[in-house]
């Protein structure tokens, strides 16, 4: 069978990994490098060069399918594990929140501490969420933990995260994604030295090593199913196949095909996406020993910071830090549509302010913007079914209700490609 592939992020890799082992494969990707959201910078920090996702990136436990995967490429030697450590920006200041010390030292009433705790441990460790499947984030968090730490914690936690009240989501909702991410800090992170491009190039070397085609470079501009296979047109001409995998975002897709059943278009025209901006900054000097901190204070324009040098040890040479810089939002916020200078002008002062020194300090910074970062899971949420005639669909938009991450993406670049041969019942 000839098969294009929409895409050269995890999804279209991991799905031409498998099929152009029996198939003819070719993946278009309009980058010039594969990865798509887990594409990396090369940056030269004094002397050296360093491969530096364009955004975080780290494991956690539970992430099987990039492990398998990161295994299958031949580099399990160089999957870490480290235990690291989280904090909030809170009155202006970071306050480390991982030990019990740290806990204790948190600026919030004892009593509140103590809802937390058993929030953390007992409440948000249901195995069966369905005695509050009634309830919204919002009832479930005051009932538990109580309204104090609603009001410094989970409203903004949520927001910064989901960009939504936690009115607007469930409680089994949050109780199984964001409690579960955020108890991983009891556990270890991974990372994989060298960076996520290590695993990028694994798959590029096995596909091609397949036979299978890679063209970058090569954005595609028009998709239609006739009745003889499907057509892929771009700026070097037109190409056919037997049919085609869409890894894209249902809208950027709808942009591309021609005569789409009216099914599809329905199911896909109601996807909608939050955005992120995140900068990656090189800076000299080490100004936290946190991975991880998480913005409360409510006069900022960033969500999080994570400090990727921390988790991925090798990334920077010593007493250089790497930070990303983050915001998740909708694309008629105003902040989406300022200019990257004035972005970084904004992220700069606000780091500043909590850490003295940073803005004189930076070695190298620069901004990517990811248009369609993460499906918003509105109620009646639809995944798009896995195929339409020879149309075949796949990637983070059809992963309800599982979180999007590389796994998730591998996993469903697997998932189709066992579809498509027949090789697994979906
Ligand atoms: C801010 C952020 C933080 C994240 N953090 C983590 C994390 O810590 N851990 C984790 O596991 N995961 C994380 N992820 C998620 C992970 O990056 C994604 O789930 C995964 O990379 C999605 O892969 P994909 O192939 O489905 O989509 P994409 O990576 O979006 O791939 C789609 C590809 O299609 C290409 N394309 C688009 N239009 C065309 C066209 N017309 N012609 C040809 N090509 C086209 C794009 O360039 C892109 O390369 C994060 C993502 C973001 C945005």
């Amino acid at each position: 069978m000839k098969i294009a592939i929409l895409g050269g992020g995890l999804t279209g890799l991991s799905a031409a990994e498998i099929l152009s082992r029996n198939h003819d494969v070719t993946i278009y990707e309009c980058d010039s490098q594969l990865g798509g959201m887990a594409a990396s910078y090369l940056i030269p920090i004094e002397g050296k060069s360093y491969h530096v996702t364009k955004t975080y990136h780290h494991l956690l436990i539970g992430d099987d399918a990039t492990i398998n995967a990161i295994s299958n490429c031949g580099l399990n030697a160089d999957l870490n594990k480290k235990k690291v450590f989280q904090g909030f920006l809170y009155q202006g200041k970071v306050h480390g929140f991982s030990t019990p010390m740290e806990i204790l030292s948190f600026p919030i009433p004892i009593i509140d501490k103590i809802k937390l705790a058993k929030f953390t441990l007992i409440d948000a460790k249901k195995k069966d969420w369905s005695s509050i499947e009634h309830l919204n984030a919002k009832q479930w968090i005051e009932m538990t933990a109580g309204k104090n730490n609603y009001d410094v914690f989970f409203e903004k936690l949520v927001q910064n995260k989901f960009h939504c009240s936690p009115e607007e989501i469930s409680a089994p909702w949050l109780g199984t994604r964001f409690v579960k991410e955020s108890s991983s800090f009891l556990k270890k992170f991974m990372w994989l030295k060298g960076g996520i491009i290590q695993l990028i190039n694994g798959y590029e070397k096995k596909i091609r090593a397949n036979g299978g085609m890679i063209r970058k470079n090569l954005a595609v501009e028009s998709v239609s199913d006739t009745n003889n296979g499907v057509k892929v047109t771009h700026k070097e001409g037109e190409d056919s196949f037997d049919c085609l995998i869409s890894t894209v975002s249902p809208e950027i897709f709808l942009k591309l095909a021609q005569n789409v059943p009216p099914e599809l278009k329905e199911t896909a025209e109601k996807v909608r996406y939050l955005s992120c901006i995140c900068a990656t900054v090189v800076v000299k000097g080490i100004f936290t020993d946190r991975y991880w901190i998480n913005v409360l204070d409510r006069n900022m324009h960033i969500s999080a910071l994570f400090q990727h040098s921390v988790l991925y040890e090798d990334s920077a040479p010593e007493g250089v830090s790497i930070f990303y810089i983050s915001t998740y939002l909708m694309r008629d916020e105003e902040l989406w549509s300022m200019d990257d200078e004035s972005v970084m002008d904004i992220y700069l002062s606000e780091v500043n302010m909590f850490f003295p020194g940073f803005k004189a300090n930076v070695l190298w910074m620069n901004i990517a913007r990811f248009r369609d970062a993460e499906a918003i899971y509105e109620p009646g949420y639809k995944n798009i079914k896995e195929n339409y005639g020879n149309l075949y669909f796949a990637g983070i938009y059809k992963i309800f209700p599982k979180i999007r991450n590389m796994a998730s993406a591998i996993e469903e670049g697997e998932k189709i490609a066992g579809y498509i041969t027949g090789e697994k019942n979906v």
